[in-house]
């Protein structure tokens, strides 16, 4: 049988680190623009919203609403098998900025629009990085 590649890790650049680096720690973080007061997701270098660059790093409740959702029943590569048939997502957080992730630790079947949900991390073997995902919020 041939060797299944390790899943694609992200790679942390300037931008991205803080964010890559509060994961491991268990915080989601995102950024605010100080010019607008909007929220954006993933991190950039200006805000979407205004083009401003005056941009902080604030920390996320890490809870949200399933706005869209697909179940994967094949998958793109090897190394995703394993998880099929699983759930790829864009989550409406609370903070007003839309994160694209898995829900994860629930019968696929389940998910639904609108369904509560709050962020996890997920610990993937043979790497130190932690990767946020959401899975069902019960409370
Ligand atoms: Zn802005």
């Amino acid at each position: 049988m041939a060797e299944v590649q390790a899943k694609p890790m992200p790679v942390p650049d300037a931008i991205s680190r803080p964010y890559w680096e509060g994961a491991n720690q268990g915080i989601f973080a995102f950024q605010r623009c100080r010019d607008c007061g909007k929220a954006q997701f993933y991190s950039r270098s200006a805000c979407v919203h205004c083009h401003g660059s005056d941009l902080e790093w604030q920390v996320a409740a890490g809870t949200g609403r399933v706005a869209s959702f697909s179940v994967i029943h094949r998958a793109p590569i090897a190394s995703f098998m394993a998880d099929t048939p699983y759930v790829l997502a864009l989550i409406d957080m609370n903070e007003g900025f839309r994160f694209m992730c898995n829900v994860l630790r629930c019968d696929p079947a389940t998910v639904k629009i609108g369904m509560r949900v709050r962020v996890c991390f997920e610990a993937r073997p043979g790497t130190e990085q932690k990767i946020p995902q959401v899975e069902p919020a019960t409370a």
